[in-house]
């Protein structure tokens, strides 16, 4: 179904004490002032994640994920973490394909389709990036570009565990760089990859999939976004690590 999420991805930030009161103040504001429908999912590292689960508890609205899988099942691959293990600590939700996974540690296309693939088999629900360089967008080829990463990430997929699937649209020169993309930026890629995903799966999927918007979002210019038609929420960096910034960005729906 076609929600509104607002997901915060720590990277590689946040001690154990910080992130404890950074979640308990994310808790206590978004109790106090929120009460619109949108849901937050808390990405931290990897050793956070049962803590602030255990800080979570019921609360309502706020969803646990992890910044990244594996590609493989089980076994002899000292430092990875499966989707089963993440399953297993109650995680709900993982990001996959992040720009900075795919320049950084090398994810492939194909390494990112089997990371979903077991992710949906653990009953996790998949965040799939995908974005565009400046080089591309500059080229003006971006919309081809990102289309192709969806095709080769999640066209494999069956349409009942596709409908699963939540979409970031990412542009790369966008992540943390402060540049944000025009709301008519966004909302034009949105479209495109909405009717892209109705050519395969059809209308009700595609109308279904919730795709966020990631790079540079912050309360100043998370309304204008988030009022564009295909524009489901955010998938938010910097302004995730600040307590009022983040609750700020889940109520400017
Ligand atoms: C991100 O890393 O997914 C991201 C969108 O970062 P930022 O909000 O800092 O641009």
């Amino acid at each position: 179904m076609r929600k509104k999420i607002v997901a915060g991805n720590w990277k590689m930030n946040m001690t154990f004490e910080e992130g404890q009161t950074l979640t308990s103040e994310i808790l206590n504001i978004m109790k106090d002032e929120h009460s619109g429908d949108a849901i937050a999912v808390l990405n931290p590292p990897l050793p956070h994640i049962f803590p602030v689960k255990k800080l979570v508890g019921e609360a309502k609205g706020v969803f646990i994920g992890a910044q990244n899988c594996s590609d493989k099942e089980a076994g002899a691959f000292t430092g990875e973490v499966s989707a089963k293990i993440l399953a297993s600590f109650g995680v709900q939700y993982v990001i996959i394909g992040h720009s900075e996974r795919r320049e950084y540690f090398k994810e492939s296309n194909e390494m990112l389709a089997a990371k979903v693939k077991l992710a949906l088999a653990n009953g996790l629900i998949p965040i799939f990036c995908c974005g565009e360089s400046l080089e591309i967008r500059t080229a003006g080829t971006h919309e081809p570009n990102v289309k192709f990463q969806l095709t080769e990430g999640l066209f494999d997929l069956s349409p009942e565990d596709f409908a699963k699937i939540v979409i970031a649209y990412e542009p790369i020169w966008a992540i943390g760089t402060g540049k944000t993309a025009s709301s008519e930026e966004a909302q034009d890629m949105h479209a495109a990859l909405r009717r892209h995903v109705a050519s395969k799966y059809g209308k009700d999927v595609a109308g279904n999939t919730s795709i966020l918007y990631g790079g540079s979002c912050n309360p100043k210019n998370a309304q204008e976004l988030f009022s564009k038609p295909d524009v489901d929420g955010g998938l938010i960096g910097g302004a995730s690590l600040k307590s009022r910034d983040f609750v700020d960005i889940i109520k400017s729906f």
